[in-house]
């Protein structure tokens, strides 16, 4: 279970989270959503410890990870840029977490070739970013992830780069994973079609607080308020 528990986070006199309380269950499949500039990259950065909290706590399975390093919290972020090395083969892309944390080399290779196999890039190892399309990018990206089998996987707009046609099927191919793996995700989105068909539970989050959590169904039956509403497109 990952807990945010009254989670703030200030730049400076900006207060851009104002007190996040929110679990997620092991298993879980969160979406998140709300306007531009609400919050929801710097809630996951925190998540990840790539931002300092300025208040609250946050909890993996009951363990806070306040002061805890980054590459020691067992979680995975996949970003909008896939930030792929462009001078490194996918193989390499995918195992160099492996290798920075001194895996050996046999199972390095077997995790990277497991990935592959469920992403569908099994052709591709040899292949460099540029060589590929965006979805094949993007793919790489998660095989990146997969291999660290981390408690938590983050995903902060991960198709909003790809065009329609392609989102569709990545939400299919992410889904098939999560059902697969059944690892702890956590996904942010613009898109209320994503939210609604990928979610097991939506957050709703607007200026830095959470206005509802809910399944999909519940809160397009039972908004809480007209922002509720008038995100989730609902009749208020
Ligand atoms: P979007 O949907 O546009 O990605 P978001 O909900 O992810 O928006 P955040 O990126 O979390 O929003 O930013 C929330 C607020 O925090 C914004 O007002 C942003 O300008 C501010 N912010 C984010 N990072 C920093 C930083 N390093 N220094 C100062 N302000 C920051
Ligand atoms: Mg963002």
């Amino acid at each position: 279970t990952v807990s945010f528990d009254k989670t703030r986070k200030a730049f400076g006199a900006h207060e851009v989270l104002k007190g996040i309380t929110l679990d997620v269950a092991d298993g879980e499949f969160m979406i998140l959503v709300g306007p531009s500039g609400c919050g929801k990259s710097t809630l996951l950065r925190m998540l990840a410890g790539l931002e300092q909290s300025t208040g609250g706590d946050i909890r993996i399975d009951g363990r806070s990870v306040i002061g805890v390093s980054p590459k020691d919290r067992d979680i995975a972020m996949v970003f909008q840029t896939y930030a792929l090395y462009p001078h490194m083969s996918v193989a390499d892309n995918m195992g160099f977490s492996l290798r920075l944390a001194k895996a050996p080399k046999s199972v390095a290779d077997g995790k990277i070739r497991a990935a592959a196999d469920m992403l569908d890039l099994t052709q591709l190892l040899d292949r460099y970013p540029r060589q590929l399309s965006g979805g094949q990018r993007q793919r790489v990206a998660m095989g990146r992830a997969i291999v660290r089998d981390p408690k938590v996987f983050l995903f902060d707009e991960p198709l909003s780069n790809l065009d329609a046609k392609l989102r569709v099927q990545m939400r299919a191919e992410i889904k098939a994973l999560h059902q697969r793996l059944r690892t702890t995700s956590i996904y942010v989105t613009h898109d209320q079609v994503e939210a609604m068909t990928m979610a097991d539970r939506i957050v709703v989050m607007n200026g830095g607080r959470v206005e509802q959590v809910g399944s999909p169904l519940d809160l397009y039956d039972n908004p809480a308020n007209l922002f509720v509403a008038g995100f989730i497109g609902s009749p208020a």
